[in-house]
């Protein structure tokens, strides 16, 4: 077990605290990257004690394996301008970092008054590209994670915690 319901609620509860006391006085953006973070995000938007706005994007990502491709593709863009507005994208795990420096990149051209990341887990040592994430939930070792929004080939999102993938699962 990577996080335990307890611990995730935990971690959540820290994160939304740093992240309301940073943009105090100020609206946010958050914008969830479908369709892993989902419940985090949800999560996490409950106990935020800022105005909020709530925006979705989905991008490629693992596809039904357990490698990345290495490429990003937008197939869900925001619904609303983010002109002058302030983002925090949440991701549920930045792995390569490739997703992160692509919605990063793309925030910053349309003219956001700011833009921040936030990851439920971060995988440092799969990094391929430098990229900041402002607000980490836990580091993780190099393994594939299930549960809490992530899935193998679109299941166990349903898991109320994040567990390591059994390899035999993987193969089969
Ligand atoms: P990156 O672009 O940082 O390589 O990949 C980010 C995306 O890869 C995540 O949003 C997630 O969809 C997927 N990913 C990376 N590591 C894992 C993992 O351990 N388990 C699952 N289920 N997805 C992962």
């Amino acid at each position: 077990m990577v996080l335990s319901e307890q611990e995730l609620s935990v971690v959540v509860a820290r994160l939304a605290a740093e992240i309301s006391a940073d943009y105090h006085g100020r609206d946010l953006v958050v914008v969830g990257v479908l369709r892993g973070s989902v419940i985090f995000v949800a999560d996490l938007i409950r106990r935020l004690t800022v105005p909020v706005r709530l925006d979705f994007v989905a991008l490629s990502s693992y596809g039904d394996r357990v490698s990345s491709s290495g490429e990003v593709r937008l197939h869900k863009d925001l619904e609303e301008s983010v002109e002058d507005r302030h983002l925090l994208i949440v991701e549920d795990i930045v792995d390569t970092g490739l997703t992160l420096r692509y919605l990063l990149t793309s925030m910053q051209t349309r003219g956001a008054a700011s833009v921040k990341s936030c990851a439920l887990l971060d995988k440092p040592s799969r990094r391929e590209v430098d990229t900041r994430v402002d607000y980490v939930g836990k580091v993780v070792p190099d393994e594939f994670l299930v549960g809490y929004g992530l899935d193998y080939a679109q299941r166990y999102r349903n898991l109320p915690y994040v567990g390591v993938l059994r390899r035999e699962l993987c193969e089969s």
